[in-house]
């Protein structure tokens, strides 16, 4: 049993949520590259994407969602353009070989694209931009989502129809600037903080849901333990509903998988299509020129007098550096609920020694 509700290192959630996993069959390898990405979701204050996702994830193993002993596949590997095909397989370990392939023919060429299909789900997809940022390269992400129930409704109407289809946009460390991250959800919230709203009992802010009559509501419990009644609003009206089509187009439909569309199966998994560019930013512009502008840029940016003077003008990924850094120093909080299902798993499959 995982004890006490605490304050958990980095380390001991990667062992919980690994042991976990191999558990109920997942190759050892494959189950630290899933929990390691499930923890540092955690890790940098997104725990709709970290560990809280395994009950999920242990559930679609149990019904066969996910395909425990696949490697990817090459579809394509023309010099820029790569295409690959997880197989119904893990999401992170596949995404992070083909992206690392894809790192390696941008630093050749500048500039690079990959698709990845039928992967189980992608999770926080800023750790992708992440791990290239760290490599020195600039990448766009966008992701479509499907064998699941559909999430969000289009602009103007009622019910949902596409995922949360996240987009993303690294730009990596210069001298003066910090990596930029832009990581969101084309819905105004993600579903995974709908649940975690529901988990805690609190309501969710007004204007991010419908409830199964089409209808506004700030009640989150119809998205509560998974169960999907009603949707979620796409972010900026029909701006952030053209992205979530476009996710569909670009992720769905160039890599091959297919998109949301009804006449492919939904049986209840998570499965996410990405298709991803990846550029070398000195391929583009001097080095020395893009890091004095950059930070001239985001002088000028922050010192708009905020609003609210607790709240200052910050640059895309600042919260999620802040976040790391006071879970490194703090450790990760996890609420009851979620420990007390990691606990109820545990117990399930048998497993000692969490504590
Ligand atoms: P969010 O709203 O918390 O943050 C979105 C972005 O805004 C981040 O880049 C963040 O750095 C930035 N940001 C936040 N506050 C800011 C501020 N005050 N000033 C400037 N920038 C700010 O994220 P979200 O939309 O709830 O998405 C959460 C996570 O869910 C993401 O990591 C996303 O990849 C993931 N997701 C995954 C899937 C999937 O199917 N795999 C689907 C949807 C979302």
């Amino acid at each position: 049993m995982i004890s006490e509700p605490s304050r958990f290192s980095f380390d001991r959630l990667l062992d919980i949520s690994a042991v976990l996993l191999q558990a109920v069959g997942c190759r050892e390898k494959d189950a630290r590259i899933v929990a390691r990405h499930l923890v540092d979701a955690n890790m940098v204050g997104h725990d709709s994407h970290g560990v809280g996702m395994l009950p999920a994830y242990l559930a679609h193993i149990k019904k066969g969602l996910v395909e425990l002993d696949v490697e990817l596949e090459w579809l394509n590997r023309m010099p820029a353009l790569l295409q690959a095909d997880a197989r119904g397989g893990w999401g992170a370990p596949a995404a992070y070989t083909a992206l690392d392939e894809a790192a390696a023919k941008a630093n050749e060429l500048g500039l690079s694209c990959c698709t990845l299909a039928n992967a189980h789900h992608l999770g926080r997809i800023g750790a992708y931009a992440e791990h290239l940022s760290a490599r020195g390269l600039a990448s766009l992400h966008f992701v479509n989502v499907y064998d699941h129930t559909p999430l969000v409704a289009p602009f103007r109407g009622s019910d949902a129809r596409f995922g949360t289809n996240p987009i993303c946009i690294g730009f990596p460390e210069t001298a003066k600037n910090p990596p930029f991250l832009l990581d969101m959800a084309t819905s105004i919230i993600a579903l995974g903080k709908v649940r975690v709203a529901a988990n805690k009992g609190v309501t969710v802010p007004p204007g991010t849901l419908l409830n199964d009559q089409g209808m506004p509501t700030t009640d989150p419990s119809g998205m509560a333990g998974f169960e999907i009644k009603g949707a979620l609003t796409p972010f900026a009206r029909h701006k952030g509903y053209g992205l979530a089509y476009a996710c569909e187009i670009l992720a769905g439909v160039l890599s091959r998988s297919g998109t949301i569309q009804p006449e492919h199966v939904r049986r209840g998994g998570i499965q996410n299509s990405m298709f991803s560019i990846i550029l070398s930013p000195q391929a583009f512009a001097d080095e020395n020129w893009m890091d004095e502008e950059m930070a001239a840029l985001g002088e000028y940016v922050t010192q708009s007098p905020p609003m609210d003077w607790d709240s200052p003008v910050l640059i895309p990924g600042a919260p999620e550096r802040a976040w790391r850094g006071k879970r490194e120093r703090e450790g990760i909080p996890l609420d009851k609920k979620t420990v007390d299902q990691l606990n109820t798993l545990a117990e399930k499959l048998g497993v000692d020694g969490l504590t």
